[in-house]
């Protein structure tokens, strides 16, 4: 008996690894999609406040329904989406990850797929696997837009149950148009019809809007938001979605009792009452995006356009080799194996600095 091998796991686990990007100790950590900036110290204290309160329950199962907290984040969708959402309408989970796996659980599942146009959130396909859902790995124009005839074509194809389209899309930073999602979502209508979820764990730094508008009169569209990154709580574990009620009724045949805990659900709660403050960093952020898309393309770089907190640039014969000179230089960005490019999140000014000096160094280097 000596490892994974040696156990009875399901066969499409056999040989495969974790998801997981290095979590290496280095000065300048651009790697993961995170804001950089700690929660302001009001807000510290505020988490502080309500989850002494919820200490004092914690003998008690959390609210089940987490109904405070999602009607707080359908008056948040509300307020910067311009679409009325309610109660009814949102659901939340550990991580929009858990999110998406609820979502697979419900309308995915064996002798079932999903598709997605790749390169995309590596997750989705994982989050496949792991519910048993076959993946189907979609196409993408060389610009990394969603070839939208070819994926059509795929969708009548294959049929597929569940389709994501990640906007703006993770490792290639672009968003994607409405009108493309609204063929996609006819596409999807007509040949299951099946589930498209929309994930836009990133959508508070995209120049557009936000699609949610679209679930009014779309019952199989699913939007997929988080806090981990413009409310800068990766650490927390929040993510919702927003759908016809009738999806937030499936989900709830999936969802373990009581898996958000009052710990959770507090301090989500208090950084939601901080959300004007937090949403100032999100500006800086994509005033930090755009410069980091001008000066990269000022030292000779490719840049696929961003709408996201990090930025795809290139173009490297080698992106591993790339990916290590700039290590050397004490800034990890990320090496989404996408063949030439790699990826950098947005950080500090300080933080960007040092990620530009070190790649101007690195195309001396090379050049
Ligand atoms: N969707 C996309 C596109 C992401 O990039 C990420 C995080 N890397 C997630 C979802 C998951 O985020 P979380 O579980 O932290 O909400």
């Amino acid at each position: 008996m000596s490892g994974i091998d040696d156990l009875p796991v399901r066969d499409e686990l056999r040989g495969k690894s974790p998801y997981g990007a290095p979590q290496l100790d280095v000065p300048v950590r651009l790697n993961t999609n995170e804001n950089p900036y700690p929660l302001p110290e009001p807000l510290v204290e505020r988490i502080a406040e309500r989850v002494r309160a919820a200490a004092r329950d914690l003998n008690r199962y959390p609210d089940r329904d987490a109904v405070e907290l999602r009607t707080r984040l359908a008056r948040y969708l509300t307020d910067t989406s311009g679409h009325r959402v309610g109660l009814a309408n949102v659901w939340a989970a550990n991580g929009s990850n858990e999110v998406l796996q609820q979502l697979l659980q419900t309308f995915g599942g064996p002798g079932r797929t999903a598709i997605g146009f790749e390169p995309s959130y590596s997750m989705h396909a994982l989050i496949s696997r792991g519910t048993g859902t076959g993946w189907i790995s979609g196409p993408r124009n060389d610009d990394f837009t969603i070839d939208l005839a070819a994926a059509e074509k795929a969708i009548a194809e294959h049929r597929p149950d569940v389709v994501f389209v990640t906007t703006p899309n993770n490792p290639t930073g672009n968003a994607v148009p409405g009108d493309t999602v609204l063929a996609l979502y006819e596409a999807a209508q007509a040949a299951k019809p099946s589930m498209v979820v929309v994930d836009e764990a990133y959508v508070e730094f995209s120049h557009g809007d936000s699609l949610l508008p679209l679930i009014e009169g779309r019952p199989h569209l699913v939007v997929s938001r988080t806090m981990s990154k413009a409310f800068g709580a990766a650490g927390l574990r929040l993510g919702y979605l927003a759908a016809h009620p009738a999806v937030v009724d499936a989900v709830q045949l999936v969802r373990l009792p009581y898996h958000l805990s009052a710990v959770t659900q507090a301090t989500a709660l208090a950084a939601l009452e901080h959300t004007d403050t937090l949403l100032k960093y999100v500006d800086q952020l994509k005033a930090e995006r755009d410069r980091l898309v001008r000066e990269l393309l000022a030292l000779g770089y490719e840049v696929t356009a961003s709408d996201a907190n990090f930025v795809q640039f290139g173009r490297f014969a080698d992106a591993r080799t790339a990916w290590r000179q700039i290590l050397d230089r004490g800034v990890l960005v990320r090496d989404n194996g996408v063949p030439g490019w790699l990826r950098v999140t947005a950080g500090t000014p300080e933080e960007n600095d040092a990620f530009l000096d070190a790649v101007r160094d690195v195309k001396k280097e090379q050049s």
